[in-house]
């Protein structure tokens, strides 16, 4: 039971916010208008943007790479875009608090006030603060492994899942990375890259359980079984990103992978009588509690500090629980194969 919403949260929510795909916010007439001026004039009322002003030789950013313009000129398109959403979304909201209406969404997101060209820069701040706490997990790890811990004669750890951990912790500190550039600032690239990095750890993750929690340790199995998934992993990640962004089947996809891994952490938890229990039971009612704040959306308060920031920082503690986890883990089992050996 235990890992199983650590996980759950870690993993699956970068999928889950790319379900709120059309907001009240943007099917609004008034700002779906807005948006589309502004695309053609560059301009918001009086405010004009730099970006907007670029050649419309017709080339789609959506046909294949040998038809598609330049990046930097791609880049000044979804920059053009979201500098006219943003502008638009504030004049909105502008007038709609001028008759006592209260936030909505847009494009799946509050009205969030943009700081130093930062789009969200309350949950830029906490992707990045996971990150350095995945890097600051990850480090503890490999110090104790190969300084603290006892090693093979090639000086190769005797912890038997060391290198999968390892791949673990690159794949998070990618995510999470590609979080906070999503964050930033949200165009078609980043959230490609943002959905993909998430596609891909929680699809590592629920290779990682299995090949745990069924003590899967020869290589020739580990291959076999992680194949099938590696295979599946791939086709939806090209899927996503050259055939349709479709958000509702990634978070299908998403949550079966997650729901699967949780099973198997289950399982596992259920058998064995690891010593750092309560540190898995820990993260299971911070990962409940933080549960709550993406049941109980909010919008943002004075425009900075929303539930999903919120999820964001409740993430950083159970990093660093999961990693002593780990950790603990490592030492568990290589303290089990000495005493076999004694
Ligand atoms: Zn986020």
């Amino acid at each position: 039971m235990v890992d199983l919403r650590c996980i759950i949260l870690v993993i699956v929510f970068p999928c889950l916010v790319g379900v709120l795909d059309a907001s009240a916010g943007d099917t609004d007439p008034l700002y779906r208008h807005c948006v589309g001026e502004c695309e053609r004039t560059g301009c918001v009322r009086e405010r004009c943007f730099t970006n907007c002003n670029f050649p419309l030789n017709g080339s789609s950013i959506d046909g294949p790479w040998y038809l598609q313009e330049p990046l930097y000129l791609q880049w000044k398109k979804w920059d053009c875009q979201s500098d006219c959403r943003y502008h638009c979304m504030v004049e909105r909201e502008k007038d709609r608090a001028a008759v006592n209406e209260g936030p909505v969404k847009y494009h799946g997101k509050w009205p969030f006030q943009r700081l130093y060209g930062f789009q969200e820069p309350v949950s830029v701040a906490f992707s990045v603060l996971n990150l350095a706490m995945h890097f600051h997990g990850w480090l503890s790890f490999f110090i104790l492994l190969h300084y603290k811990l006892p090693l093979k004669q090639n000086k190769q750890s005797y912890y038997d899942f060391a290198g999968l951990w390892h791949i673990y912790a690159l794949l998070s500190m990618n995510s999470w990375f590609w979080s906070a550039v999503f964050h930033s600032r949200d165009v078609i690239l980043t959230e490609r890259l943002d959905y993909s990095s998430a596609v891909a750890l929680i699809g590592y993750s629920l290779i990682l359980a299995i090949l745990r929690s069924f003590n899967v340790r020869d290589e020739a199995s580990r291959v076999m079984v992680a194949a099938p998934f590696l295979a599946f992993i791939t086709t939806h990640v090209l899927y996503l990103n050259n055939y349709k962004m479709d958000y509702g089947w990634n978070m299908q996809v998403c949550v079966v992978m997650a729901v699967t891994q949780l099973v198997c952490w289950a399982v596992w938890a259920g058998v064995t009588h690891h010593p750092s229990r309560w540190k898995l039971w820990t993260v299971v009612v911070g990962g409940g509690l933080a549960m709550l704040l993406e049941i109980y959306d909010f919008p943002p308060y004075k425009g900075f500090i929303d539930a999903h920031a919120l999820w964001h920082a409740t993430t950083i503690p159970l990093t660093f629980i999961w990693w002593s986890f780990i950790r603990d883990d490592a030492e568990f089992r290589i303290s089990n194969l000495i005493k076999k050996v004694k």
